[in-house]
């Protein structure tokens, strides 16, 4: 029954197939789930998730999880609005949460709900590493990665080449949603984004933070420190879906300029580190 009701689904699909334009790359990029289904999926399975777990409030460092956050959304912001995007975010809810766990990792799922773990401030060390890790996380998804990678595994699960599912909210949709989102590791399966939209996520993650008035050039400093955890028995959770890699430095270093000289433009003067 269900297959049948998935197949219709995706028959009708096929016919309604989307693109939206990634407001960075100007790219137009294959989006089979529309924002109108995903965000209120977004919303709940965020609000489950922070009923699940423990949520760091009131001190120092949840302080500057929200503090950072904000810098970046705004960045984030001023940015798409000044590129000809300014509505680009209505749809958002920004929203920055610490979590106490010692699990190495950070998200941010579309319509801006974002999640760092505790277990990541050892490597993110200060501000300007927490802003290039969230910088980098927005940035995903900003660029609709997720929505990408939710699209793939929908596609993956139906054995199809393009189409479409109604999200009711049921166990097997939220298991493609997590997946797609990198959600709890306890699920076992976490896809990696692919080389392309980490790629991405570098270079439009720099532009965010040096507007939000980090220096970019932190980034490299904080790849280099999750590379140096890389070589324990048991790899962090955020390089399993973010690999580290020497490439990723260097084009951060070459990037680091150009991005700095973009955040002049939003009359960001001075770079903290
Ligand atoms: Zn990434």
């Amino acid at each position: 029954m269900k297959l049948k009701k998935s197949l219709s689904i995706l028959l009708l699909g096929v016919l309604v197939v989307a693109c939206s334009t990634n407001p960075f790359t100007g790219k137009q990029t294959l989006a089979l789930v529309p924002n109108s289904q995903i965000l209120p999926m977004a919303f709940q399975q965020y609000n489950e998730f922070l009923s699940e777990n423990k949520v760091v409030t009131g001190t120092a460092e949840a302080n500057m999880v929200k503090n950072v956050g904000q810098k970046i959304a705004s960045a984030a912001e001023r940015y798409l609005t000044a590129n000809g995007y300014a509505g680009y975010l209505t749809e958002y809810r920004w929203e920055y949460n610490l979590v106490n766990s010692p699990e190495v990792n950070a998200w941010c799922m579309p319509g801006g709900k974002i999640v760092v773990y505790t277990g990541i401030l050892p490597i993110t060390k200060d501000e300007a590493g927490l802003a290039a890790v969230m910088g980098h996380e927005v940035a995903h998804a900003l660029a609709n990665h997720g929505q990408q990678r939710m699209s793939a595994g929908q596609l993956q699960q139906l054995g199809a080449v393009a189409g479409n599912i109604a999200l009711s909210g049921d166990a097997q949709n939220q298991q493609i949603f997590n997946t797609a989102y990198g959600l709890g590791s306890n699920l076992g399966v976490m896809l990696p984004f692919s080389r392309s939209h980490e790629i991405e996520a570098d270079h439009i993650g720099l532009i965010l933070m040096a507007i939000a008035g980090y220096d970019p050039i932190v980034s490299a400093e904080l790849w280099q420190r999750m590379q140096a955890q890389e070589s324990g028995n048991k790899p962090p959770e955020f390089l399993s879906t973010h690999p580290s890699s020497a490439t990723r430095i260097q084009n951060i270093r070459t990037w680091a300029p150009e991005a700095r000289a973009e955040a002049r433009k939003f009359g960001v003067t001075t770079f903290k580190k």
